[in-house]
């Protein structure tokens, strides 16, 4: 637990921060001092920041990997040439969940908190929950966060890993839902995945299953040079497993060393292949479970891992293991 006084925030865009244009709201620079001004009339935030903007600032559905690696050195640089003791990220709550979970596998071994904030409505509108998040996450962060990356929404500190946003319109848009919680904790993580580690792009994909799902559309995504792809399961991992061509098309694609994941599309789901046969086949096709994992879980767990550079098996192997309490918690 670290009380934090010497915090770098890092702005990258998202509804807190945004004005209204012509074509809608967009993201907006000089939100310092409207976010100076704004936090006037609330208790007093005694630790010290720094403030950066990441360019370009942005509307978080445009958020991309390279963004993420770019959040990723930000941070990292702030920390161990800037001596900041805490970091604060603004960012669009359309894929916060996603960045709060690529940053937690991309900061791994980093010791000093990393909390993620957002807001439902901008700033400078009436009754908005900005200041809200803001002011408390500054305040949360006064009072000591462990390290590791958090998400903070509607006066709740939740985990970056485990969140999901639930609700496009309310305030407490986000949520950790209760998932089975089992694996095998990591015992060390290797030196690949420290976050010193240099990590790439990758070519990942996610496909929700769905009754009438044929082989040419897996093939088709499969032979589009994807390293991995994120299948998202029905129930508890199973899939339409009496199709022979849909898992030829599996078992070919893993043998030339694509990662083949499995979560639940059951929000308060997991995958435990061995229940149905429907299940122990897509496993014997090469498939390997995310457990409970959320889909921006695996996402940035896959992301992390492959471009790290690890070996396919590498990748399987530590994608069923926890590394950072996104299997495993309690
Ligand atoms: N579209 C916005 C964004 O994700 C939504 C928000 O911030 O609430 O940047």
């Amino acid at each position: 637990m670290r009380c934090v006084k010497n915090l770098f925030v890092l702005y990258t865009g998202g509804t807190i921060g945004m004005l209204q244009t012509a074509e809608g709201l967009a993201p907006a620079g000089g939100f310092e001092a409207r976010m100076r001004e704004q936090l006037k009339g609330r208790d007093a935030i005694s630790l010290a920041w720094r403030f950066a903007e990441l360019q370009p600032l942005l509307d978080s559905a445009n958020m991309t990997q390279t963004n993420w690696l770019a959040m990723r050195d930000a941070i990292v640089s702030a920390v161990e040439q800037g001596r900041h003791d805490g970091v604060l990220v603004l960012h669009g709550t359309d894929t916060l969940a996603y960045s709060a979970a690529a940053l937690s596998f991309l900061l791994l071994g980093l010791d000093v908190p990393v909390v993620l904030t957002g807001s439902m409505q901008p700033m400078d509108a009436p009754g908005s929950d900005a200041c809200g998040n803001l002011h408390g996450a500054l305040a949360t962060l006064q009072a000591g966060v462990p390290e590791g990356v958090w998400l903070y929404f509607n006066g709740e500190l939740m985990h970056g890993a485990r969140v999901t946003k639930l609700r496009s319109e309310a305030f407490d848009a986000f949520a950790v839902l209760p998932r089975e919680r089992h694996g095998e904790r990591a015992e060390s993580l290797p030196a690949a995945l420290d976050y010193r580690h240099p990590r790439q792009s990758v070519n990942l994909a996610v496909l929700p299953l769905f009754p009438g799902l044929r082989a040419e559309h897996l093939r088709a995504l499969l032979g589009s040079g994807v390293q991995a792809l994120l299948l998202e399961c029905y129930g508890s991992g199973t899939g339409p497993s009496d199709n022979e061509e849909l898992l030829a098309a599996l078992r070919e694609a893993h043998a030339r060393g694509v990662v083949l994941a499995a979560i639940s599309q059951c929000p308060q789901g997991h995958v435990a292949f061995d229940i149905y046969a429907a299940g122990s086949r897509l496993r014997d096709a090469g498939l390997v479970s995310g457990g409970g994992m959320t889909r921006e879980a695996a996402l940035g767990k896959l992301f992390s891992l492959l471009g790290s550079g690890l070996a396919p098996s590498e990748v399987e192997r530590l994608f069923t293991l926890d590394l950072c309490g996104e299997r495993v918690y309690g």
